[in-house]
């Protein structure tokens, strides 16, 4: 890893996208085109422009990230000499242009969609709010990570509006159902992974090939209408309540940039089964620190370090059937809550199911979200230089249902 020092850039003081981070996104400007670019402090660098190369300028990442690790890492070493090597200043300086001067797209074409319940902290919140008489955590929690295959269709890049979904819901004390708005519409401040390179159908991916398929790292809120959830999921899981909205922040942080966040997962309850036993290995626990922001406030810091299930154990527990994995394929952590109160990734979790409402600077109070609130969701990791990499953020504002 170079000396993020040594670019010829201006970077701004203490920019989360020095040279260690450099996460990939889809970017146009005013010409409409979308093509790749790379963060680098204010500026995106035009991938498509300074290589000439038409693999991006496709639109999305899916191209390059097909092409695997050693595509990744050769095209991330040439970046950072293109930004070190002052003789090169003249040759890629016209292709930096000014973040705040483009629009962002969603950077992937998401192949399948899956999401994990990996916080023991929200898995025991939830349990206890759900089935309050019966333990907190499902007899299979500590031996398996826990998931569903979501809606890919509906993913879509932050700033995408969340209109309030509608459906049939029923509460313990009505007699019969009604439809109608989201009365329980929630957020769940998530980390997601990224598949770069596919695997064959009928041959699992064992645990220590996680950086072999996994390209990098987004934000994710996976937009949740309870009242919708709480009726239907039994017995198949999350249907509707979760299909209308999953929103993704727009860079995508490699693999290679998170190597100073690595850190060991909690210890385990129970023996792993060893397709999923990573004692002895480099372990795959992230110390991302989340932000949540309520209207401009924030309301949670959800601390990723503590997930008992890292992402590498979720791959290789994804495929243990023998289910491929397709470029594109994203998989998000569930919602990221730590021990404490202001630590909770969800509002059912920070309201507790809606009896402790959440008190805001502004002099109001939320239970669940309102139209017309606009919730982002930030993170920083520990870099290779010494500081924090940031991971973008993802955003949204809920709009009336239609
Ligand atoms: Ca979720």
């Amino acid at each position: 890893m170079s000396d993020p020092g040594a670019t010829w850039l201006d970077l701004p003081a203490g920019t989360g996208y020095g040279l260690d981070n450099l996460p990939y996104g889809v970017f146009s400007d005013a010409s409409g085109r979308r093509r790749t670019g790379v963060a680098v402090g204010d500026a995106v660098l035009d991938l498509a422009a300074v290589t000439g190369d038409p693999l991006h300028g496709t639109g999305s990442l899916n191209a390059f990230l097909a092409r695997g690790p050693r595509a990744w890492a050769d095209l991330r070493e040439r970046i950072t000499g293109w930004l070190t090597d002052g003789a090169l200043r003249a040759r890629v300086q016209p292709h930096l242009l000014p973040r705040d001067r483009v629009r962002m797209h969603l950077p992937v074409e998401v192949a399948d969609y899956v999401d994990f319940y990996s916080s023991r902290h929200h898995a025991e919140n939830l349990g206890r709010m759900f089935r309050p008489d019966s333990e907190p955590l499902t007899p299979n929690w500590t031996h398996l990570p826990i998931g569903y295959h979501g809606r890919a269709g509906t993913v879509a890049v932050s700033g995408t509006p969340v209109v309030r979904p509608a459906g049939q819901r029923k509460a313990p004390a009505d007699d019969a159902p009604t439809s109608g708005p989201s009365q329980r519409l929630d957020i769940e401040a998530e980390v997601g992974f990224v598949v770069g390179a596919g695997s064959e159908l009928g041959t699992p991916v064992p645990i220590g090939a996680f950086a072999d398929h996994v390209f990098g790292v987004c934000l994710v809120n996976d937009w949740s209408a309870r009242d919708l959830q709480a009726w239907e999921y039994v017995p198949l899981g999350p249907f509707l309540g979760k299909s209308f909205l999953t929103s993704v922040s727009p860079w995508v942080v490699p693999l290679a940039a998170l190597q100073a966040a690595r850190v060991a997962p909690p210890a385990r309850d129970v023996p792993l089964q060893p397709y999923l036993d990573d004692t002895g290995a480099e372990p795959w626990g992230l110390d991302l620190t989340l932000e949540v922001r309520l209207n401009g406030e924030v309301v949670s810091r959800p601390p990723f370090g503590g997930m008992y299930w890292t992402p590498a154990q979720q791959l290789a527990h994804l495929t243990a059937n023998g289910a491929s994995l397709r470029t594109g394929d994203l998989y998000a952590s569930g919602t990221v809550s730590g021990p404490d109160r202001d630590q909770r990734g969800s509002l059912i979790e920070l309201s507790w199911g809606g009896k402790e409402p959440l008190s805001l600077a502004e002099g109001t109070t939320r239970t669940f979200l309102a139209d017309g609130d606009e919730v982002t969701i930030t993170a920083t990791a520990p870099g290779a230089g010494g500081g924090r990499i940031a991971l973008g953020e993802v955003t949204g504002r809920v709009e009336p249902a239609r």
